[in-house]
């Protein structure tokens, strides 16, 4: 076996595709947001806009959150010393824990490493200790979810996407005794749609299955507290496991479950992903509580984040840029090509100073290459003005195409 040769040759058919990922070198500068600065392969740095932040509410710079995280790391140092139940408790968790259980208005909630984490955690925990469990999980379920319930060898059956009567003849296939679990997510991140909770939830509880929601894309930014779009929808307490993270629009990193006692306590006494992982740094867990605490508070900064991503679709709407529409803060542009998408997006960074990901395969289904814009309250309209401006040529540039609807 010629290893090198093998590693080699996986690259080179990723790159043969144009699919090869290249990550952008940036230097996100505090106070700035949402510019940065971008180191170039060609030793030159040039200060840039960022359109693809999943730092949906710029909170990562928030002075509230870096007064929080500064002051913690001088109280309690770097790193948390170790995994939660060796020494690595420390209060700041605590505090943590007791902030997001108040959030989502729940009994109790438990501190992972990251989202990723979290999901990974209590699928496997979950779907391998409940006896004989089904998974019913939706098709467009994220990577980690995926993951999870693949790792907790449960049964599983996908439902079509967000689709609740395919969901209902599933489950309608079992025993009513039989335990089952509905996995889904809230606002689904690529396309940007919003799942029907109410209903989902509905015919969860007529077949008496649990409920386990992926708010990842939705805490901070959805509902009245910044709880996600089952508390903007009046579901939260119809939910058995609420998910979510701590790096999106929270602007730090970590990820949680929030539910019952019960619930929680179970996946701390048996979850090795929470059991055998080192806890996050105080400081972490420090910011993100003042992140949370400033978001709850603080709604006109979810209005404006609408009307960001409103803004944006007026403008790419007059300017005939093909965005696919969608309920949330996310307004994905449809470029249908994985090398021409890739293009696109060189050519705003390095003509325009522009800079927003390609999303290929396998983050989205082949042919449905986009790029996904993500405008935060910090996004001016001058700042999208210039967007646009930069869009019409790289696609007068590429001949790429728009819609009919744009004739008008
Ligand atoms: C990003 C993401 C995660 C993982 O969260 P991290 O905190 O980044 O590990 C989980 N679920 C969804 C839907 C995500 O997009």
């Amino acid at each position: 076996m010629n290893y090198e040769e093998f590693f080699a040759n996986g690259i080179q058919d990723l790159k043969t595709e144009g699919r090869y990922r290249v990550f952008a070198d940036l230097e996100r500068q505090a106070g700035r947001f949402p510019k940065a600065l971008n180191y170039r392969q060609d030793g030159t740095v040039h200060e840039v806009t960022i359109w693809c932040s999943n730092d949906y509410m710029g909170m990562g710079q928030h002075p509230d959150v870096l007064a929080a995280m500064h002051e913690a790391v001088d109280k309690c140092g770097a790193g948390a010393g170790g995994t939660r139940n060796i020494a690595g408790t420390n209060h700041y968790h605590v505090l943590l824990e007791r902030e997001l259980a108040d959030l989502h208005q729940t009994e109790s909630a438990l501190l992972l490493g990251s989202g990723w984490m979290a999901n990974m955690t209590a699928f496997s925990t979950l779907g391998a200790m409940l006896p004989d469990c089904v998974i019913f999980s939706d098709e467009k379920n994220h990577n980690s979810m995926i993951e999870g319930i693949r790792h907790s060898k449960a049964e599983k059956r996908l439902f079509r996407h967000s689709d609740v009567e395919h969901l209902d003849q599933l489950l309608a296939e079992y025993p009513r005794e039989r335990a089952k679990m509905v996995a889904f997510e809230s606002v689904y991140s690529m396309d940007g749609d919003i799942a029907p909770i109410k209903q989902i939830c509905d015919v969860a509880e007529k077949h008496n299955a649990m409920t386990f929601i992926d708010e990842v894309h939705a805490v901070g930014m959805y509902g009245p507290r910044g709880a996600g779009v089952a508390e903007r929808d009046g579901q939260m307490g119809r939910i058995t496991v609420i998910q979510a993270t701590l790096a999106k629009a929270f602007g730090v990193v970590g990820g949680y479950i929030a539910g019952t006692n019960a619930m929680c306590d179970f996946v701390r006494s048996y979850g090795t992903g929470f059991i055998f992982s080192t806890s996050l740094p105080p400081s972490v867990a420090a910011a993100a509580r003042a992140s949370i605490s400033y978001l709850k508070e603080h709604n006109e900064l979810r209005e404006r984040h609408q009307d960001r991503a409103a803004t944006l679709r007026k403008r790419l709407k007059a300017a005939g840029i093909p965005y696919m529409p969608a309920p949330s803060h996310i307004v994905p542009v449809l470029v249908g090509d994985p090398v021409l998408c890739k293009q696109a997006s060189d050519d705003l960074l390095t003509k325009h100073n522009m800079y927003v990901q390609p999303i290929n395969y396998p983050t989205v289904a082949r042919g449905t290459e986009r790029l996904r814009f993500t405008p935060t309250p910090l996004h001016t309209d001058e700042q999208i003005d210039e967007l646009v401006e930069a869009l019409k040529a790289v696609w007068n540039g590429l001949e790429l195409g728009r819609p009919a609807a744009a004739a008008e």
